[in-house]
């Protein structure tokens, strides 16, 4: 017995509202799943109910597709993928880049108006191509070392931004720039990172303010204006000295803010690093010393991209009593499915039960 529920969303290709739309008819796939075909009133067309989802106009069965995309999201490379689901490599791609689509689209809606005690920054070397490409031969935004930087809330674990690319200023102020619109406009974390300099520009640079000199009595002009970090930016650096392997010392210190007021023991960088082990167990080109590496820095982008969306939203985690970060940082009432995430962008949600 096949029984729906009211419509709800708009028309995608008229922007008319439900009220609009009626059921029209349905259909069966090879696959025995049943496809909704909506009519809408106000353009007199219709539409299908997986418009705009990741299935949208495949050929394959949903399931299938689905589960490519798990054992990508496991760490299984594109080509075993392939050889397990007996497709072509670039066809498993072409669901990865899809499902990335939805996936990003999610984290934005979702991951936003965080309120954060603390936020790690840190980077994982990695490369797309060839570590020392031919500088004739191959784009330079594509081919070469791009490092993954990642930005993590620490206490509920979000990845707040992940930004693929040269280890470059440009990079670390991308990073910092999207972690901070994540949060809300009141929200002053404790920013923790490692001695890499840029963090500190970055810093400066997104959380700017212009100081303005006003006349004195005394003689002369007054002083030129400045661009300093607001005052409210509290940042601390955590420095590793290493002999060969060995971890000689740590030495911690607070960059920005005042430092009777932040405790040293809170800059720390530990968490994330724990995760960067996480993520270059899951993400395929990111394993060391094996062949799984990506072929251009899209590629890496996209798994690493739809990654993130997939550990904030439907991984649940270990040390988070089985919950997921979104859970945890209250921006989610429940653990996603997988097909949640690949069905986010669906111009209107109608399930048969
Ligand atoms: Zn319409």
């Amino acid at each position: 017995m096949i029984q729906s529920k009211p419509l709800t969303g708009q028309c995608p290709h008229c922007g008319a509202p439900a009220e609009h739309l009626a059921y029209h008819s349905r259909y069966i796939l090879k696959s025995g799943q049943t496809v909704m075909v909506i009519r809408c009133k106000q353009h007199k067309g219709t539409f299908c109910d997986r418009y705009g989802t990741a299935f949208y106009d495949l050929k394959t069965p949903e399931e299938k597709v689905q589960r490519a995309i798990q054992q990508g999201l496991e760490g299984l490379c594109p080509e075993a993928v392939a050889r397990v689901e007996g497709v072509h490599p670039t066809t498993v791609q072409r669901w990865i880049g899809r499902a990335c689509i939805q996936a990003e689209a999610a984290d934005q809606k979702v991951i936003t108006g965080l309120r954060a005690e603390n936020v790690e920054l840190d980077e994982l070397y990695s490369f797309a191509g060839a570590k020392h490409p031919d500088e004739q031969e191959s784009d330079p935004e594509e081919v070469g070392q791009h490092w993954t930087h990642i930005a993590m809330a620490r206490e509920s674990r979000l990845m707040l931004e992940v930004v693929v690319g040269p280890r470059t200023q440009e990079s670390a102020t991308k990073l910092v720039e999207g972690a901070a619109k994540r949060l809300t406009a009141d929200c002053w974390p404790l920013w923790s990172s490692d001695g890499w300099e840029p963090y500190l520009f970055a810093l400066t640079v997104v959380f700017a303010v212009l100081i303005h000199f006003i006349k004195g009595k005394g003689p002369g002009r007054p002083k030129d204006s400045q661009i300093v970090p607001d005052p409210r930016v509290r940042y601390g650096q955590v420095i590793k000295q290493r002999m060969g392997r060995r971890l000689v010392s740590v030495t911690r210190r607070v960059i920005f803010g005042v430092e009777e007021l932040i405790p040293l023991k809170q800059i720390s960088t530990s968490l994330l690093e724990r995760l960067n082990g996480t993520i270059r167990q899951q993400v395929a080109p990111l394993h060391r010393k094996t062949r799984g590496v990506a072929k251009c820095r899209t590629a890496l982008d996209t798994q690493t991209q739809l990654f993130k969306s997939y550990y904030n939203l439907c991984r649940k985690h270990g040390t988070l009593k089985g919950k997921t970060p979104a859970q945890v940082a209250g921006l989610s009432g429940h653990c996603w499915t997988l097909r949640e995430l690949l069905t986010f962008n669906a111009a209107i949600t109608s399930k048969i039960t």
